[in-house]
């Protein structure tokens, strides 16, 4: 079977009308971050900035949703996966160089969660 393109001419505007136009790149503004649980690159609008706070009983870890914090901030994705990641490798202490930083998976999830639940579809949102 010879499959046969349609290469029109008169390829006018709207060339296709799905998505995935491949315009990879910078084509929306926004820094690109590294997530430190799964090490990808992503928009900053896609990850959640963490910084590191001191405290009475030790650096701790805080989730900077304005991204309006000081100091050194380590970027991820909200979700359970990296944070899980990050810790394990104990990405947190390395990319804030604050060292004796302990994170609690359970803290961060629990923070994180907040996000994916905000930002998923709500139940019972039926049209
Ligand atoms: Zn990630």
């Amino acid at each position: 079977m010879v499959q046969r393109k349609l290469s029109t001419t008169r390829n006018g505007t709207a060339p296709t009308n799905g998505e995935s136009s491949g315009t990879e790149g910078t084509a929306t503004s926004g820094p690109i971050r590294m997530c430190i649980g799964c090490r990808q690159r992503a928009q900053a609008s896609e990850l959640v900035r963490v910084v590191a706070v001191g405290g009475d009983s030790g650096p701790a870890i805080v989730v900077d949703l304005a991204t309006t914090m000081p100091g050194r901030g380590a970027w991820l994705h909200p979700l359970s996966e990296c944070v899980t990641a990050a810790v394990r490798r104990r990405a947190f202490a390395t990319a804030l160089r604050v060292a004796g930083l302990t994170v609690r998976p359970d803290d961060l999830t629990e923070l994180i969660g907040e996000i994916t639940d905000r930002e998923g579809p709500s139940p019972g949102q039926n049209r």
